[in-house]
Parts: structure tokens; sequence; C-alpha cells
């Protein structure tokens, strides 16, 4: 033990793992950037004599919230476009925008804003696809969050690529650039079935193999995917994937809206994993992906928000109520995802969908210590029954007091420790003006 330990000593400790324990009067020593300990309050003398403890009245400590699906530098784009069908609101609205912004400035600039808003809200580790990954990379770093950053391959010209080759030379320099970063690592991002072709599919399966990273896919997002595919390559796209050799635990397939039981009995056996985006899916009318019959099938499914273009915020504790109660309400089974298994869906299926489950996602002893505290104080969360509950159902995100990656406080008295909010709303006003612009040329 270093003399940097600390005892981080809340009300509650939610640890995640085992699912739905709740443990009082108990402190989280913190070793640098690794959990130590969880120990009894009154064996803390005993055990770690000395040692510095903070004390957190009335708070309950988690583990970090993971969104597995947010574009973060989409952030720049929220509100650009409201209350469309996604094929308009991407083809008139938001891709014309891209084309013409996107940039290393833009990523920077919409990924600065969705950290402060994903900090804020108790989100420590967030899995992007977007443009410029090494942009959002150096963003996060600099943010002290931790990050998988996406590289896109998409078989459109942009301003991160030309062509697939180019997308694939540009991601693998990336991947290598990142390889010492501790926290910071990389993933495949395909846009999705429709903008990929097969030979860069099964490069991409193949080389995700050899690095041992995941494939972060959006699928089955609206019935119309499901018929172009039928016409341009004769197949269901889960048929084509299969026979790309793509439908295993390495893929976090997101969104999967427009699943038939046969579908599901598929994906439980390859060990796909699920990116659940309830608030996207329900405001662009995509459809509903029917977790609570994935969970009952052992399926891994993890909890995203989607980009602010289309939910619109990063907020993982309003994502993780609307899964549980949307999953309710599609099911007809009150049952369906609780409390604790919609933590989990924010947190260690998260963790494991990404292929970081031995490092983050829970609190235990020898994980990084990404963890946040939740102030419980408030008369809207009062009385506290039950923690979890209240953590799904009740809380809102301004009550994160206090949030740490990697040990170090990222987030405390309102602010983030590292990133100026100021300079950073200055940029964002300045970006409204440009984006304004352009939409309303693309839509006179
Ligand atoms: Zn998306």
């Amino acid at each position: 033990m270093s003399d940097r330990a600390v005892a981080l000593l809340p009300d509650w400790v939610v640890p995640v793992c085992p699912e739905g324990r709740v443990l009082e009067a108990h402190a989280v020593v913190v070793d640098r950037d690794r959990i130590e300990a969880v120990v009894p309050a009154d064996r803390l003398e005993k055990n770690f004599a000395g040692i510095e403890i903070q004390r957190l009245r009335d708070c309950v400590v988690i583990p970090g919230l993971i969104n597995v699906h947010p574009h973060a530098a989409m952030s720049l784009m929220r509100g650009l476009a409201d209350d469309l069908p996604l094929m308009e609101w991407l083809q008139r609205h938001i891709w014309p925008v891209e084309q013409r912004w996107v940039s290393p400035e833009f990523v920077r600039a919409g990924s600065e804003l969705a950290m402060v808003e994903m900090l804020a809200g108790g989100t420590t580790c967030f899995n992007d696809l977007y443009f410029f990954p090494d942009v959002t990379a150096a963003t996060a770093i600099r943010a002290g969050m931790r990050a998988v950053v996406g590289l896109p391959v998409i078989n459109l010209p942009t301003a991160w690529a030309e062509n697939e080759d180019e997308y694939f030379s540009r991601g693998l320099q990336v991947h290598q650039e990142l390889l010492a970063e501790p926290l910071v690592s990389t993933a495949f991002a395909p846009h999705a079935p429709y903008t990929v072709s097969d030979p860069a599919f099964e490069r991409m399966r193949e080389l995700a193999e050899e690095m041992d990273v995941p494939i972060h896919l959006h699928l089955l997002e609206t019935r119309g995917e499901i018929d172009d595919s039928r016409k341009q390559f004769g197949k269901h796209p889960l048929d084509r994937l299969d026979g790309l050799g793509l439908l295993g635990p390495r893929l976090l397939a997101v969104h999967m809206t427009q699943l038939d039981q046969g579908d599901m009995d598929r994906i439980a056996r390859a060990g796909v994993n699920v990116a659940h985006c309830p608030a996207s899916n329900l405001k662009l009318a995509s459809g509903i992906c029917p977790v609570a019959e994935l969970d009952r099938r052992d399926v891994n499914v993890a909890i995203g928000t989607d980009g602010a273009a289309s939910n619109n915020t990063l907020d993982m504790f309003a994502e993780m109520r609307l899964a549980a109660l949307l999953a309710k309400g599609a099911s007809g089974d009150p049952e369906a995802v609780p409390a604790q298994r919609a933590l989990s869906m924010a947190t260690i299926h998260a963790a494991r969908a990404l292929g970081l489950e031995e490092k983050i996602g829970s609190i235990e002893v020898g994980k990084q210590a990404d963890l946040v505290a939740v102030d419980l104080s408030g008369l809207e969360t009062q009385p506290v029954h039950h923690v979890i509950s209240q953590l799904v159902y009740a809380c809102h995100r301004g009550q994160v007091s206090r949030v740490w990656v990697a040990g170090e406080t990222v987030f405390a008295d309102g602010r983030p420790t590292r990133l100026d909010p100021d300079a950073i709303s200055d940029r964002v006003r300045q970006w409204q003006r440009r984006l304004a612009r352009t939409d309303a040329e693309a839509n006179p």
C-alpha cells in the first residue's frame, strides 16, 4: 500500500457484483489507480492504521457508469433537427452538417462538451463511434476519462478517410498510437451493415481477432434495414453477418430493435452483446429492443444513450430508468429488468461488452477505481428503503457529487477538475452558429 491510499466511507456501497448487494458501513480503500479493499468501517483502523478517510455522508458509492454508445462529438448537433424519421434526419440534417464541418476542431469541441456532461452525470467510461477517433482519444486523456474509441469503417468518403482501405490504415495507426495508454483503448466501428462491404467485414474480423478488440456496429435499427439488405445483398443482415463470421462475443450490436424469436436464440447462442439505446429508439420511432426476452436468454445487454443529436442527453441515470420501465411496458411483465439488472447493464454488462470486465464495471478488489458518489440526502430520494431502487427509479444525475477515474477525482463541487466548462461553452456557441447556417442552406 502506498502513502497515497485513501478510504472512501459513504453510507452505502453498491458493488454491483454480486448483483443486488448493498453494503452498509463499509469503506472502499483506493490505492493510486486501483481498489485495494472493501472493508467494514470498524476494521479500517486495524487493517489500514492512519489511512486518510474521506467521509461521504448520505452518499452511495457505485462503480462508474459506462455509456456503450454516445457518439460524443455529435453533441454539437444536439437539437439541430428533432421529431423526424431516421433516414430523413440523417440525410437532410446530420450528414450535410457533417460533410461541411467534421474536422479535428469539430470533434474536439463536441467531445469536450460530451465529456463535461458525461462526467457530471456519473459516466466514467464511454465507447465511442465517430470520425477522428485520435482526437476523441486525446480529449478523453486530457479530461481524465476512460474511453474505447471506435476505428470507423464506412464505404463513404469523409474528412477522416476516402475509402475503406484508408479507414483501415488510419484506424490501425490510431490503434498503434494508443497501445500504451492506460485509459483509452480501441474497437472497430463499422458504421452499419448497409454501409460496409463484405471484404471490409472479413478483414475486420481477422484484425479484431489479432488485435483482441471488440467490433461496435449499428445493427437492426429499423425495419427498413432488413428490407434494404434483402434487396442489396439478397439476405437478412444477420444471415449476411453470420456468413462473414461476425456473430460472436466480440460483436457489440447497437439497437437491435427488429428481432424475432429465432434471431434472439441465434444471437444468444453466438454470444453477441447488445447495446440498448431506448431513448434514441423511441425518439426516432425505430422500434423497441426486446430486452426482457434477451435478458431471459442471458444475452449480455448494456445501455447506451446514442448521440445527443438523437436522445438528446447523455444521461445514463435517465437511460437506466427508461430501460427498466420500457422493458416492463413492452413485455407486459413488471418483473422484467428490475432495478439491480438495469444498474448491471450500465456497469458490469457494459464492461463485459467492451472486453474490460477484468478492469472495470464493479467495485471489486484489484479493479480500477472508477467510482461515483451519489448524494441521497435530498428529500426527492428520501426515505431510502432500497438503495438500488432509489438509484434507478428516483435519482437524477444532479445528485452525482463526486467522480473518480483510476483513483483520480475528475468531477467534484459541480465541476470537472480537468476541463474548463466556460471555455467549452464559448466554443460551443461559435459552432452553433456555423452548424445552423449549414443546416438552413441544406433545407431552404
Ligand atoms: Zn448510433
